[in-house]
């Protein structure tokens, strides 16, 4: 890699565009440009130019006090620029022919309101990877890769972090430091992000825990209610189908005992127009007209009966008249009275019967007592008596007979009518009998219509009950949202696998969880997301912090073996420039390492010590580094100890050390040879010559010798008119290269 050309534009006194083309390498080495000019010209510019294009951002060292004073200021006659710009063109074809670009490009522009951009390839990139494809490049930009004229002093007062930052850089562990760093920012952020995701993760937890148990729940509840819904599913259809079973075969009997009952109505209705036909009217109007005449005519007979009573009652009171000497009138009275006694027993007794016999036994003791009257009559009645009372009695006698025809007559009829009844009453009880039987048939009928009326009502009510269990049941399976086609159930597997306590068991255990808000759902989904979320994050987190801290590790053997051996290696390389530049003497650098540092706190960048300064200090006070020179004849000192001459090639002799040992791209030479005298210039051009076979030179210089060996020659005027520096290409005239 070397530098193939460079265009600046618009930093500090390069206000137009100038282009510096750099020679191809040659077949054994690489090129070397020495840059004349007058003070004041801007060679230094040019340097400072390079250094910021390649990243340079101490404004010491850029002689600024703010970023925009590397833009063209403007001078009377040109007005300040707004944007300063650097290209460096790199070319990879000499050192390397396998690398991915044979050449590339590094930009940096910086506008007045402080905007400002690193390219490479012109695309834009971080200061860190253009610091970091420096580092690669063991472009050593704080130590050997710009030697100044106050190189030595630099080396000598600095402190023992800049002296470790040098060699740092010289030993070539700096890209390896800048990893190391990218790594350690790494293992900042990640154990950041890492206390942020456990934070939150600690926050989660409980509330994760809590959701979790509810999920659970209502899971369980779910599953339950699956169980529940199935079990609810199997017995409402074993239920629905044996109440239809059952409700069916209830109709099917019912309809049976109705075709039952039919029947037996049907022979009750004949039975009962049997028996109406018995009750018929006409019948019971010729009974009770015969009845009532006989009645009529046993009225009449006791009529008669009592005419003839007080016939006899006549005749008597007209024998008592006559009679009185032949009897006791004491007697008569008593007897009278018997009569009478008699004649009242009889008149009630046949006032209230209608038993024809009783009244002919009554008939014939009034017969015995009107005898009795006769005979008293005969004892009483005297002569004259006798024939007054002839005809008297005569006439009562025949008035008697004609009551004893009628009677006779009337008991003739009676006995008619009687006998009639008494045939009618046989028929009649045989009709009743007959009625009876009806009735008895039809009776039996009704019982059995009663019977199947209370089959019937049964089954009504049996029916009314199993299809208001088979509402209750449809109503259960509506509000439970159980999906079955209640009209047409389809029998069961096995009848009744399962029973209505297995079912209450379930709804127990529901109630027994409880309600749970079903927003959980929706809330522990993204709880559980996000707690999965972190928890891989940690877990990725802790994966990518192991294999960075091993990483780390690596970087660490790597910076500290590469520290140790390239250390050595300038050890004995600038013993032995020293040896040329003095012909003869000695020179070796001493680094005493504080064993207590932390091997991990052990960083020494820019960055680390812009934020971690003071502790830094704290660690790194032991580091030393002592630069220890013996020029013949001497002893070894302290390079503090020597001249300015001495030191100014101490330092020489150990920048080549460095670069021989590096091989930079290429070195800028900013005067660096200005204090040698002829003798030691030839010296190191000598090196210089060594040096450049891996080394791309830029020399700004005085010295004849020194441009005697470079491949173009550019100068630097200052155009006093414009303020603004311009460059040329100068033809060289010397050949020794
Ligand atoms: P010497 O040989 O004396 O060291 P030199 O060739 O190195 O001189 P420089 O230091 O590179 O000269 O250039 C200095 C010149 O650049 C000065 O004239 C200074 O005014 C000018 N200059 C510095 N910064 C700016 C700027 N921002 N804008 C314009 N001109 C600037």
């Amino acid at each position: 890699m070397h530098l193939k050309q460079l265009d600046i534009i618009g930093f500090k006194s390069f206000k137009n565009k100038i282009t510096l083309k750099f020679p191809q390498a040659k077949k054994d080495r690489l090129n070397m440009t020495a840059i004349i000019g007058p003070n004041g010209a801007g060679k230094s510019n040019l340097i400072e130019a390079i250094s910021w294009g390649l990243g340079e951002q101490s404004l010491k060292s850029l002689r600024s006090k703010k970023s925009e004073d590397v833009i063209f200021s403007g001078t009377k006659k040109k007005i300040r620029s707004n944007l300063a710009q650097v290209n460096l063109l790199f070319s990879n074809e000499y050192v390397s022919s396998d690398k991915k670009y044979k050449e590339f490009s590094i930009i940096r522009k910086i506008y007045r309101n402080n905007d400002g951009e690193y390219l490479i390839n012109n695309s834009p990139v971080r200061l860190h990877d253009i610091n970091l494809l420096m580092a690669e490049a063991n472009f050593g930009q704080k130590s050997y890769s710009i030697i100044s004229q106050g190189l030595t002093d630099k080396i000598i007062t600095s402190s023992s972090i800049e002296k470790k930052n040098f060699f740092d850089e010289a030993t070539g562990i700096k890209q390896y430091i800048y990893k190391k760093n990218q790594i350690l920012r790494k293992i900042n952020k990640s154990k950041d992000n890492l206390n942020q995701a456990e934070i939150a993760l600690k926050e989660i937890k409980p509330h994760l825990a809590s959701l979790t148990r509810q999920i659970n729940k209502l899971s369980r509840k779910k599953e339950i209610k699956m169980r529940l819904f199935n079990l609810q599913k199997i017995y409402y259809q074993e239920t629905l189908y044996r109440l239809n079973n059952e409700i069916k075969l209830l109709k099917e009997k019912r309809e049976l005992a109705k075709v039952e009952k039919k029947k037996f109505e049907e022979k009750l209705n004949k039975y009962r127009q049997e028996s109406k036909k018995l009750i018929s009217n006409k019948i019971n109007t010729e009974y009770e007209y015969n009845q009532e005449k006989y009645q009529e005519a046993l009225r009449k007979i006791n009529q008669y009966k009592e005419s003839k009573l007080k016939i006899t009652i006549k005749q008597s009171e007209a024998v008592n008249k006559k009679n009185n000497e032949s009897i006791t009138q004491a007697e008569v009275v008593k007897h009278i009275k018997d009569i009478k006694k008699y004649q009242e027993k009889f008149v009630i007794k046949i006032k209230n019967t209608n038993n024809v016999k009783e009244i002919d036994i009554i008939i014939i003791k009034a017969n015995n007592i009107l005898a009795k009257i006769k005979e008293l009559l005969n004892k009483m009645s005297g002569e004259n008596i006798k024939k007054s009372k002839k005809d008297y009695f005569k006439k009562l006698e025949e008035e008697r007979e004609t009551i004893n025809k009628k009677i006779e007559e009337l008991n003739k009829t009676a006995k008619n009518i009687n006998k009639f009844l008494s045939k009618f009453a046989t028929k009649e009880l045989n009709e009743r009998k007959k009625l009876f039987s009806w009735q008895e048939k039809a009776q039996v009928q009704q019982n059995v219509i009663n019977n199947i009326n209370n089959t019937i009502n049964e089954f009504n009510i049996s029916l009314a009950r199993e299809e208001t269990r088979k509402q209750v049941i449809e109503e259960d399976i509506r509000q439970e949202k159980i999906e079955i086609n209640t009209t047409n159930i389809v029998k069961p597997a096995n009848n009744y696998t399962i029973n209505i306590e297995q079912i209450n068991n379930l709804k127990r255990q529901i109630e027994l969880i409880g309600g749970i808000d079903t927003e959980v759902e929706k809330e522990y989904l993204p709880v559980k997301e996000r707690y999965d979320f972190l928890s891989s994050q940690t877990s990725d987190i802790k994966e990518s912090l192991i294999s960075l801290k091993k990483i780390e590790q690596k970087l660490d053997e790597k910076i500290k073996n590469k520290f140790q051996k390239n250390f050595d290696k300038i050890n004995q390389t600038f013993n032995k420039y020293f040896k040329i530049i003095f012909n003869g003497g000695s020179a070796k650098i001493i680094y005493t390492k504080s064993k207590t540092v932390n091997n991990n706190s052990k960083i020494n960048d820019e960055y680390y010590i812009k934020n971690h300064t003071e502790e830094k200090k704290e660690e790194t006070k032991k580091d030393e580094i002592e630069i220890l020179a013996n020029p013949p004849g001497k002893k070894i000192k302290n390079i503090q100890m020597l001249s300015g001459g001495e030191k100014a090639l101490s330092s020489l002799a150990l920048i080549c050390a460095i670069i021989s040992i590096n091989k930079p791209p290429f070195v800028i030479l900013d005067e660096a040879d200005s204090m040698l005298d002829q003798a030691n210039c030839l010296k190191f051009i000598k090196i210089l010559k060594e040096l450049r076979k891996y080394t791309q030179f830029i020399a700004i210089t005085h010295n004849q010798q020194t441009i005697k060996i470079a491949d173009i020659l550019y100068g630097i005027t200052m155009d006093p008119k414009s303020g603004a520096s311009k460059i040329m290409s100068l033809k060289l005239n010397y050949s020794s290269k």
